[in-house]
């Protein structure tokens, strides 16, 4: 059987505009299918940091031109780019798979996720969406608008949402089936739409899930072999962005949690892929996980192009 991997793909690598978004998703899309090629089965879960904010933040604007536009809520905001994304993703792959002579099907299911309203995380949001603002313009936005803004990562100040952690996909079974039949799924795009479950009923949250942590979700459920979180670095860092930086290759389960402790990930970007590696590598004996950039996609799975994440 055809070893299976989730595929975790970084919004914040897909650029602004939708030309960009297309350029970015083309040069994406041609390692995974290499990946393709060579036999495995692939399910897509794609980051929409970026996209989500500008499709709030569109709507935002647009009201204060016109009191008629509605607030966009953050679940519908979701589903668009889920839409939006996943488009760009399915043409451009099909498109990739048709040039090596492949005729795979490939699909994007518009994907609910499951969260629990009394996650504490609704109580502390930590999840940056949106556009980089500096420090005095985040103030001034925070003060007009009452939203929490925090510095991301050294690249400027975003907008953070709520991220509750992901506990069951309502499209599980729809997603299984068409990787079965060895189809491409793009699914739980952007971490997908956070509903939760009351009295049998899904009821759309105010909330972004982290995308990684929805990816761990997705191939514990759908029994893969592999998660590969790629990102815009090609290997985890020790002294991140210090002069003392070194890339690691392999971290087993135990160290990767120590270097948690000491600080080493930021929240919010590297630490959400590190927690989400470790849940789904520990959740059964011989699953892997991988963190690599992009462009390494094949490379990371088929020559140890990445950080692998592993228990001895
Ligand atoms: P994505 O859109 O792929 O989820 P993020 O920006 O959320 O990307 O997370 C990846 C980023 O995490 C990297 O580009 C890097 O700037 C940052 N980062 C923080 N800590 C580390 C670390 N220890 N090692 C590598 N990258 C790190
Ligand atoms: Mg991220």
């Amino acid at each position: 059987m055809a070893r299976k991997i989730v595929v975790a793909l970084g919004g914040n690598a897909l650029g602004l505009t939708p030309d960009d978004q297309k350029a970015a998703v083309q040069r994406a899309v041609e390692p995974l299918v290499e990946l393709v090629r060579d036999g495995y089965r692939l399910a897509i879960v794609h980051g929409n940091g970026p996209q989500v904010g500008l499709i709030h933040l569109a709507f935002e604007q647009a009201r204060q031109s016109d009191p008629h536009i509605p607030a966009m809520p953050f679940a519908e905001s979701t589903a668009m780019s889920q839409g939006y994304i996943g488009y760009h993703l399915q043409s451009a792959l099909k498109n990739a798979l048709h040039a090596v002579g492949l005729a795979n099907n490939v699909s994007t299911v518009v994907t609910q996720v499951v969260v629990d309203p009394a996650d504490p995380a609704f109580a502390r949001p930590t999840k940056p969406v949106g556009l980089f603002y500096s420090q005095e313009e985040a103030h001034q936005l925070a003060d007009a608008s009452g939203h929490v803004f925090v510095e991301d990562a050294g690249r400027g100040y975003r907008r953070v949402v709520p991220s509750p952690e992901p506990v069951d996909i309502v499209e599980k079974g729809a997603i299984q089936r068409l990787m079965k039949l060895g189809d491409l799924v793009i699914a739980c795009g952007g971490g997908g739409i956070p509903v939760s479950r009351e009295d049998e009923q899904l009821i759309s949250q105010e909330a972004v899930i982290d995308k990684d942590k929805a990816a761990a979700l997705l191939a514990e459920l759908t029994s893969a072999d592999l998660l590969l979180i790629l990102t815009a670095v090609p290997y985890v860092a020790l002294h991140y962005g210090q002069p003392n930086q070194i890339w690691v290759d392999r971290l087993t389960t135990r160290e990767a949690r120590l270097y948690i402790e000491q600080g080493q990930f930021a929240a919010g970007s590297m630490l959400p892929k590190i927690e989400a590696a470790i849940e789904f590598v520990e959740s059964r004996p011989g699953r892997e996980a991988i963190i690599a950039s992009l462009e390494n996609a094949f490379d990371a799975v088929t020559a140890g192009k990445g950080t692998l994440i592993f228990t001895p």
